[in-house]
């Protein structure tokens, strides 16, 4: 395996769908936009769903409780070396 952390097209694309009709975790949220980031194909879509949906935004802006979210951000350091929260 390499360090790319992308999740690819597919895995983003079906957790984008996932992340329109329901709730995701913060953690699944930051791989899509992770994968949204460097892919500019899936980054349409996400702005295509998002202009048509605000549940993204809310599923995003829902703050997680500040011990899980610590977990979460520490656990992405170590795993990928990425501090982009
Ligand atoms: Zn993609």
């Amino acid at each position: 395996m390499d360090t790319n952390r992308d999740c690819g097209c597919d895995s983003a694309r079906e957790r984008i769908d996932i992340l329109i009709d329901r709730e995701l975790t913060e953690m699944e949220c930051a791989d899509v936009r992770a994968h949204c980031a460097s892919c500019e194909s899936c980054q349409e879509e996400v702005a295509l769903l998002e202009r048509l949906t605000d549940k993204f935004r809310q599923a995003c802006a829902e703050p997680a409780p500040d011990n899980l979210r610590i977990s979460i951000l520490n656990s992405l350091k170590n795993q990928n070396g990425i501090v982009d929260a």
